[in-house]
């Protein structure tokens, strides 16, 4: 269900003119008449980086006369009821007339939010009028002009943040197991971990047929929820360990990582972690998985200090994608340190399913874009103008402005890694899409 948006307002303050310029089409019939008889529209739009519905309530004002601010009334009353914002649009030309006020009065009372948006402020003609819509208590007045599109990244981002959270189907069943993925290569301990990971806990279910060929499911409770192992082949059929180890890992481990929300990597710690691991992380990152490192056999390793440091200097140089990535040093043949394991996947799901409101976004933006300015594009400048938050799970930041699909890689790394820091996300991908437009 994409969210609605109604543009409501007296006739003639440029509700249409508004309507067109975010439907980006002409749809609306626009007309210096007031209350020309108008078809309802439902349009779907773009709004604060969201696909939203636009409903058009222009043809409603054909409502029974009384006086106009009872028309406006009766004629808003239904696309109100079915808004989740409302645009109140007033004429900042020609300023505030008591029907403002009174729909105002009443629109205060409305449970729905309400964005007042105060038209018609090309050149320095809007500004004192602008300033009086402050009058009327429904917080600061957006100044656009619609006919000229001014103003109108300033109405994305104050509508972005009055818009409802994004429903997210998956997040919205908490009895729903946690699934994760126990990936590595042969021989680095992943049957061994699992074992020990149900050795402690009770196993609910499992192993049960699973969808494909080589799948099993099994799934056990802790004291936090429920857990689902999105198990890999490689765990199970040593008899295929004479396929090449290549087809192995990457066939079966893209396989769990599709299912899976969090991929726990498992490195023997005496060999460190090679090419083949990386890969292996690599490929979690590309599904968009969160990741947490499982350092196994930790008993054996003699120099730990020299271990920790090979890894950190292998993480640092060659999976910065994922910085920050925990590591949890164990011995799934000891049980040493697995009971650490849970805990620390459960704190990096939580990151990689948080959502950070539009308000707090941008002001994390704006910092960052003033800290370091974008460059150049083709000798231009490029203009960051907002950011959102589309999706989480993975986090996904979309940033728009003028060319800022032009954006070069250093600065998208940049700014993810801003991203990263301040909001305390490490061991997540974190996806930045970059649109142009005004
Ligand atoms: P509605 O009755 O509220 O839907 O208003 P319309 O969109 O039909 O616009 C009414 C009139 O205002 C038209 O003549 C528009 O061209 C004009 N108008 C709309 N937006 C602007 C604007 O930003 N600046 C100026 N100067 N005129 C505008
Ligand atoms: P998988 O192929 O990744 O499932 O690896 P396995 O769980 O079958 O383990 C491979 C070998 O490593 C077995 O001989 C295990 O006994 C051994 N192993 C697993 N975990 C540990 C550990 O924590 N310490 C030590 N020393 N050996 C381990």
């Amino acid at each position: 269900m994409l969210p609605r948006i109604a543009i409501i307002g007296r006739p003639n303050v440029g509700k249409s003119t508004l309507f067109n310029r975010l439907a980006g089409r002409k749809l609306a019939i626009v007309d210096d008449t007031p209350g020309v008889t108008r078809d309802r529209k439902e349009v779907e739009a773009r709004l604060g980086g969201r696909a939203v519905l636009l409903l058009d309530t222009a043809g409603l004002e054909e409502a029974p006369p009384d006086t106009v601010a009872g028309r406006m009334r009766a004629s808003s009353e239904v696309a109100i009821r079915q808004a989740d914002l409302v645009l109140f649009v007033i004429d900042a030309r020609t300023g505030l007339t008591p029907s403002d006020r009174a729909f105002a009065a009443w629109l205060r009372r409305q449970p729905t939010p309400v964005l007042l948006v105060a038209n018609k402020t090309e050149g320095r003609g809007g500004g004192m009028a602008a300033m009086e819509a402050y009058e009327l208590g429904l917080g600061d007045p957006v100044a656009i002009s619609a006919e000229h599109g001014e103003g109108i990244a300033d109405l994305h981002t104050t509508a972005a943040e009055l818009l409802p959270e994004e429903e997210d189907p998956e997040a919205r069943d908490r009895d729903r197991p946690l699934r994760l993925a126990i990936v590595g290569r042969p021989n680095a301990g992943k049957s061994t971990l699992l074992n020990a990971l149900l050795g402690e806990e009770r196993m609910i279910t499992g192993p049960e047929p699973g969808l494909t060929r080589d799948a099993v499911a099994v799934q056990w409770e802790d004291d936090e929820g429920k857990v689902r192992l999105v198990d890999t082949a490689g765990m199970r059929k040593k008899a295929r360990i004479s396929e090449s180890l290549e087809q192995m890992s990457v066939g079966a481990t893209i396989g769990a990582l599709k299912e899976a929300e969090v991929a726990v990597l498992v490195l023997d710690a005496t060999l460190g972690m090679d090419e083949q691991d990386l890969r292996i992380a690599r490929l979690a990152e590309r599904e968009g998985r969160a990741v947490v490192i499982a350092y196994n056999k930790w008993d054996a390793v003699e120099d730990r200090a020299a271990a920790r440091q090979v890894l950190e200097d292998t993480l640092q140089t060659s999976l910065a994608q994922l910085k920050g990535i925990a590591v949890v040093a164990l011995s799934a043949m000891t049980g040493r340190g697995v009971d650490k394991l849970m805990p620390t996947v459960r704190r990096t799901i939580e990151r990689w399913n948080r959502r950070i409101p539009t308000g707090e976004l941008n002001r994390w933006f704006e910092g960052a874009v003033a800290k370091h300015t974008p460059p150049l594009a083709d000798g231009r400048r490029i203009k960051l103008r907002y950011a959102t938050m589309p999706k989480a799970r993975p986090p996904t930041i979309a940033v728009f402005g003028p060319r800022a699909e032009d954006l070069p890689e250093d600065y998208r790394r940049y700014l993810v890694n801003s991203f990263r820091d301040t909001f305390d996300m490490p061991g997540v991908p974190i996806r930045l899409h970059a649109r142009g437009g005004k």
